[in-house]
């Protein structure tokens, strides 16, 4: 009895670390963009793959209050890129900025004002990378994009039948479980 739960503990506490491993910025989201922002949120989709844009434009029309679009790279409050360098295990993530200086900036000028932010905080601009040194298929791609950029508008993990629950592959589009948090979060 006392070695199963010990084993029982050990396995938890593994699920745990496996968890925040593959993707170690999502725990709470009571911060990001302003709302002002996410009504006309730009991407700079900096690599071809057409669904790095695709999982941006997914969340659209979903809440009335919340609209990306592409624009140049100068106009941009988030930059999506694939990338061959996340560490182990490691699908996707998003880095948020704050920042002191008005938008919008030019690349130059937001190495010096900006500073990562942390999720409680207000951002004014995100990096998204895909790992495809990790994530390998297609599908893996489509849903870390989709699955980061809700984190891009303050969605945070869950247990549900959602693009937000870490691991499901198949799921490369936002579920109605993902529409009602996004209005919940955002308006309808
Ligand atoms: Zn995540």
């Amino acid at each position: 009895m006392k070695k199963s739960k010990t084993i029982l503990a050990l396995i938890i506490i593994m699920n745990v670390l496996i968890s925040n491993f593959l993707d170690i910025e999502a725990i709470s989201f009571s911060g990001g963009f302003s709302p002002r922002i996410v009504t006309n949120l730009y991407y700079y989709r900096a690599t071809n793959e057409s669904y790095l844009s695709n999982a941006a434009n997914n969340w659209n029309n979903i809440s009335s209050k919340v609209h990306s679009s592409s624009n140049s790279n100068y106009y941009s409050h988030v930059y999506i890129t694939e990338s061959t360098s996340g560490s182990s295990g490691v699908l996707g993530r998003i880095v948020p900025y704050k920042s002191s200086c008005t938008w919008p900036l030019d690349p130059s000028e937001r190495i010096s004002c900006f500073t990562v932010a942390n999720t409680t905080e207000t951002w004014n601009y995100v990096y998204l990378y895909v790992y495809v040194n990790n994530a390998t298929t297609s599908t893996s791609q489509k849903y870390t994009a989709v699955h980061e950029y809700g984190h891009v508008l303050s969605q945070a993990h869950n247990n549900d039948y959602s693009v937000m629950r870490q691991g499901i592959y198949s799921l490369t589009a936002p579920t109605n479980y993902d529409k009602n948090s996004l209005r919940s979060r955002w308006g309808n």
